[in-house]
């Protein structure tokens, strides 16, 4: 699990943008993000622990990847729309 900064995503955001991967939502928090080139898929987690955001995610990388960063789009869109459903 690694923490989400401002930093890390911005950096994870713009790869994906570069990278352009199909992010499918499995259930809230949880996406499978595949790589159009090369068919490889891996999935993506959210977790929040007291205010503070962590992403996972299996492929080999040990830092915000940008499978997170192309899942994370999806992800804030997701909240919000539960936010304002329970609101
Ligand atoms: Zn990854």
């Amino acid at each position: 699990m690694i923490e989400i900064t401002s930093a890390n995503i911005e950096k994870a955001i713009n790869k994906a943008r570069q990278t352009k991967p199909f992010v499918k939502v499995i259930e809230f928090r949880l996406y499978s993000v595949t790589n159009k080139t090369t068919g490889a898929t891996y999935e993506v987690k959210f977790t929040k622990i007291n205010n503070t955001k962590y992403a996972e995610c299996n492929c080999k990388a040990t830092v915000i990847c940008y499978h997170i960063g192309a899942s994370i789009g999806a992800h804030i869109v997701l909240a919000e729309q539960m936010h304002t459903a329970t609101a």
